[in-house]
């Protein structure tokens, strides 16, 4: 069965956003980019289904400009086999317009698993691989620790839940999301850099994909993007009498 794994170009979780000065966002120029740590994990993931021969190909997509390809480049480098490269020309596309275009993707490949990041560290949207599941009508494996496929149509996602793990039983076709426990992602060799430059990556546009221009259109307006406030140091007591003092007099709280 093939694997589909989708890869987004996020801002380096190293790099402290800037915002424009106009509010109206995160200002990107010159910025460092670098695959959506989430979906590093995806890769890694398929590419292990594949190693244990669960997994006969592992498919990345990235939607946006065409500069992720760098994106999928990052993914062959770790051991993908192929890429698929939908050019919107906008990085800023709303999860609802790119599960659609995944569903048109894992459909035409007949894929039997979809792996995506839980969430993009640029919108922290954590919608995506929900709505593929129900726009696909297929089971959803979300915030996966342990992914285990059992046969042709059966897979065991255990996911990290609120009072600890809980185990389902997918049927497959499935969507699965990554959290960061599921595994440790490689690092890529610099001869595995350089073979993927020669894996192959398809170009499709909205047009090729039978989906009109348009409905990539945002449907959420963005009023304004404010910088947290800066938090205040803290301060250094000497002992509990003095916290006391302080929680008291000076914080009020006591
Ligand atoms: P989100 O719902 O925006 O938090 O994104 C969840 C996951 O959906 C990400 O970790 C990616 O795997 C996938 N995804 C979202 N946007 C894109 C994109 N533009 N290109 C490829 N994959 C994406």
């Amino acid at each position: 069965m093939k694997a589909l794994v989708a890869v987004k170009r996020v801002i380096d979780y190293n790099v402290k956003p800037r915002l424009k000065s106009d509010g109206s966002g995160v200002d990107l120029t010159n910025v460092k980019m670098s695959i959506n740590p989430f979906d590093e994990i995806a890769v890694e993931e398929a590419i292990r289904l594949k190693e244990a021969g669960k997994v006969s190909e592992v498919v990345l997509v990235s939607i946006g400009s065409s500069k992720s390809e760098e994106t999928i480049r990052t993914g062959l480098a770790m051991g993908a086999d192929r890429g698929i490269l939908v050019n919107t020309g906008d990085p800023a596309i709303e999860p609802l317009a790119v599960a659609k275009i995944l569903k048109s993707i894992a459909e035409s490949e007949q894929v039997g698993i979809v792996i995506v990041g839980k969430q993009a560290i640029d919108d922290d949207c954590n919608q995506t691989g929900q709505m593929l599941s129900a726009l696909l009508d297929w089971p959803q494996g979300t915030f996966a620790s342990v992914v285990d496929i059992q046969s042709a149509d059966k897979v065991l996602v255990t996911r990290e839940i609120d009072g600890g793990l809980q185990t389902l039983e997918l049927d497959l076709p499935a969507v699965v999301t990554t959290d960061l426990r599921l595994n440790e992602p490689r690092f890529a060799s610099l001869p595995n850099i350089m073979k993927a430059k020669k894996k192959p990556v398809s170009k499709v546009s909205l047009a090729d994909l039978g989906l009109p221009e348009n409905f990539i259109e945002p449907r959420l307006i963005v009023q304004k993007t404010e910088a947290p406030e800066v938090r205040q140091a803290g301060v250094k007591v000497a002992d509990a009498a003095e916290l006391i003092d302080k929680l008291r007099n000076e914080a009020g709280v006591l």
